[in-house]
């Protein structure tokens, strides 16, 4: 579900065009608290973390 990528260590959906060849993860990162710190319009189409678990 969620992909880390391999350039900077964020993390997008697994479909977003900026991962490149980042590494599948299970979840999110701790730090991760809400959609507010997830920089990348990839996670624009979510409304809240209830639509990505
Ligand atoms: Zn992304």
């Amino acid at each position: 579900m969620f992909t880390m990528s391999s350039d900077d260590f964020t993390v997008h959906t697994r479909e977003c065009d900026a991962v490149g060849s980042g590494m599948p993860i299970s979840s999110l990162p701790d730090e991760v608290e809400s959609m507010d710190d997830l920089d990348c319009d990839c996670w624009d189409v979510f409304d809240s973390f209830d639509e990505i678990e």
